[in-house]
């Protein structure tokens, strides 16, 4: 199912409401989908840390609800926390009603930990444009892609590729175990490549 993570070219022409990057001099927007995830995640926080990172996650609803000790690391770290649903569901499978009780399921955990924002990133990138409307969020696309979801990934290619980011570039990275091997080996070489160039990271708020 993971291998239909790619958005086609063609939905940035259908959805140009949705968000792929952020206007912005000197920062790049690294986002966490999928977690949290205890040691993952809890190794995210400290790489970020180390260079004074700050980024956004967005968390599944079941997985927060299950850490929310680690939701509330995140916010208390200056980082923010999206909603990512409460499980997983790709919109275009998924009729709306069943698609915006499970957004709001997720809201709902999220505000336990103390999340006060309204981004939201559709799981797969798959979304109908009705749900888009009824949500009302704001939807976070990204523009790279680590593809550290594939176990087959040719890991520098994935480097030098998210190395082509610019000033407002939104970054995908995820952290879940599945990806833990591959983002241990791609992270690190981001976060260095940037800091060394004079860019910030910040967070999408
Ligand atoms: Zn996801």
């Amino acid at each position: 199912m993971i291998r239909f993570y790619k958005t086609p070219w063609f939905t940035r022409l259908w959805y140009p409401s949705l968000i792929w990057n952020i206007p912005s001099q000197d920062s790049i927007y690294l986002t966490f989908d999928d977690g949290p995830t205890p040691e993952v995640t809890e190794w995210v926080l400290d790489q970020l840390n180390q260079v004074d990172a700050k980024a956004t996650f967005f968390c599944l609803g079941k997985q927060l609800e299950e850490h929310p000790e680690i939701g509330k690391r995140i916010i208390s770290q200056g980082h923010q926390i999206g909603n990512h649903t409460y499980s997983h569901l790709k919109g275009w499978k998924t009729n709306d009603a069943h698609y915006l009780e499970d957004v709001r399921l997720g809201e709902e955990v999220m505000k336990e930990v103390g999340v006060t924002n309204n981004l939201f990133r559709p799981p797969y990138g798959r979304i109908r444009k009705s749900q888009i409307k009824k949500l009302d969020l704001q939807t976070i696309m990204w523009s790279h892609l680590s593809w550290d979801f594939d176990s087959n990934l040719n890991v520098n290619k994935s480097i030098a590729q998210l190395k082509r980011a610019k000033p407002g570039s939104i970054l995908v990275f995820h952290d879940s175990q599945k990806c833990f091997d591959n983002l241990q080996l791609i992270l690190p070489e981001i976060l260095s490549h940037f800091q060394a160039k004079g860019f910030k990271f910040e967070a999408i708020s």
